[in-house]
């Protein structure tokens, strides 16, 4: 039987924005999360007490608006690791609470995904004021940036800024059924001047990984987990259910097994010899490398295709 060692934990459809390019439409026709209970914030809880030192990646949604999220990151922290993927909203009260409560270095990292709406310059302060304070603490944080057509031409003085303010900054290209095929020429050269992360910028090459075959750990030592209802299954793409958190059930596989999906195209679900490399990547972005690391870049694609 495997041992769980990474999950991913959508906590809820919630959010306190409504970005146009949001992966749910930015409408959010918002379900009801079963984590929104105490029962369920309980499950979710003693599901983790019983898989030690697993890496919890939380995401939604924004799960800083989860009712019990520093409830939730302080029980999760004492026998596993969080990493989170915020809109770096918090409000003064939660981000008092998170420096204070929460130990950086059961932390991983923290993902704030910089939207439009904090572009403006009172809230970009703000907004860089919040990563800071949480950096000095010891949080290791990067800023992740989507590469909308119409921000392209912001790139180059945010990434001006946050060089400045010592804060990673990682531009992500945008993805819908129109892009990034979509970009034009002139577009896509002026993001590759700024993706950093090799791992991204070897994504945005070939669009999408053809992981057919390949040995993966999904299912075995990690696991994508929906808090709405509880259903478990081994990654994004999947459609198997293996569990349910609620129900404290979860049936790893014995062995490593081969994807049978076609294409994949989400950052940190990937096949087993890509992990590494992510890994590698991701460390290289959090410590602020200017340039993306070409071997990252090479094997990212040669693994992939
Ligand atoms: S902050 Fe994130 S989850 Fe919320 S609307 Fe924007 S993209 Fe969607
Ligand atoms: S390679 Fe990707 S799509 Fe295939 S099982 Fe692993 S995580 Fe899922």
């Amino acid at each position: 039987m495997g041992n769980l060692k990474e999950a991913l934990l959508y906590l809820h459809d919630e959010c306190n924005y409504s970005c146009e390019y949001c992966m749910l439409g930015g409408k959010f026709e918002k379900r009801k999360s079963l984590a929104s209970s105490t029962d369920g914030f309980n499950k979710i809880v003693e599901f983790f007490n019983k898989h030690k030192g697993c890496h919890i990646f939380l995401t939604g949604g924004e799960p800083s608006v989860y009712e019990y999220f520093i409830e939730l990151a302080q029980e999760l922290t004492k026998n596993n690791f969080i990493r989170l993927d915020t809109n770096n909203s918090f409000s003064e009260e939660t981000l008092q609470r998170f420096i204070k409560e929460i130990n950086p270095e059961k932390v991983d990292f923290i993902q704030c995904s910089l939207h439009e709406i904090d572009e403006e310059e009172t809230r970009l302060k703000e907004y860089i004021e919040r990563v800071k304070r949480l950096q000095s603490r010891g949080f290791k944080c990067f800023i992740s940036y989507v590469a909308l057509p119409k921000r392209v031409n912001k790139i180059e003085e945010l990434i001006r800024i946050m060089k400045k303010e010592n804060i990673p900054f990682v531009v992500t290209p945008f993805r819908s059924p129109e892009y990034p095929k979509g970009y034009s020429k002139e577009e896509r050269q002026e993001i590759y001047k700024f993706i950093y992360s090799a791992t991204q910028r070897a994504l945005f090459e070939i669009d999408e990984r053809k992981p057919k075959g390949k040995e993966c750990s999904a299912g075995y030592s990690r696991v994508n987990i929906n808090c709405i209802n509880g259903s478990i299954k081994k990654c994004w793409r999947s459609n198997e259910r293996i569990g349910n958190i609620y129900e404290g059930t979860l049936k790893l596989n014995n062995s490593i097994e081969r994807c049978n999906i076609d294409s994949c195209t989400y950052t940190y679900e990937t096949h087993l010899d890509l992990e590494e490399l992510v890994c590698k990547d991701l460390h290289n972005v959090i410590s602020c490398k200017e340039k993306y690391d070409e071997n990252i870049y090479k094997e990212y694609i040669k693994r992939s295709l």
